[in-house]
């Protein structure tokens, strides 16, 4: 059989989606919300990268830069099915393929051909490979602060109060002594009590 030029790009895409597909474990672990903003920014840092000519510059690297300072819900999958396309780990990788796919190409008017699926393959390997199923990216729980510690930090926050307020009786002081001095050279004999305001 023949496939024209379009089919064989279809034919090669869908593969490429079929692998990315088995590449993942079987059961993918929970993403948290710091987790997956963590994966974002880095996936962005490793693959948002390009060169573009510029007419008088030459070429010239370019970067993607992440934006955004929350994840997408549909990244975060907390309970449920943490297999599915909808959710979690594999639609973040999707989606921010998506994302790079655009950004890297475009001219490009395919929603998904070969080169989105590529860079989708190879950031799933990267996620893979980095460990990060394994909870690397985590935010590591806080340490409950202890009495003395909370004592601590309540008094460092008073002491810092009282020296801004300090601070402030200076600026005052400077203030009230300056204004005097004016008043004193624009009419030496005047009291501040001659004027009732
Ligand atoms: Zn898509």
């Amino acid at each position: 059989m023949n496939l024209t030029l379009h089919q064989t790009i279809e034919k090669e895409s869908r593969k490429t989606y079929g692998q990315v597909n088995r590449m993942w474990p079987d059961k993918l672990p929970y993403l948290e919300s710091d987790e997956a903003l963590r994966a974002y920014k880095r996936l962005l840092n490793r693959f948002g990268k390009k060169e573009t000519m510029h007419p008088t510059l030459g070429w010239r690297k370019r970067k993607l830069h992440p934006g955004r300072k929350k994840p997408r819900k549909c990244w975060v999958c907390l309970s449920g099915d943490s297999n599915s396309l909808r959710r979690g780990w594999r639609r973040l990788v999707h989606d921010i393929s998506h994302r790079v796919y655009d950004w890297r190409f475009p001219k490009s008017n395919r929603h998904h051909d070969i080169a989105q699926a590529k860079i989708e393959q190879e950031m799933a390997q990267f996620v893979i490979d980095s460990g990060w199923l394994n909870g690397t990216l985590k935010s590591k729980p806080k340490a409950k602060p202890t009495k003395d510690e909370k004592q601590k930090a309540k008094e460092i926050n008073l002491v810092k109060l009282i020296r801004s307020w300090e601070r402030k009786e200076t600026t005052a002081k400077t203030y009230i002594k300056k204004y005097r001095l004016k008043l004193k050279r624009l009419r030496p004999t005047m009291r501040l009590g001659d004027i009732i305001l």
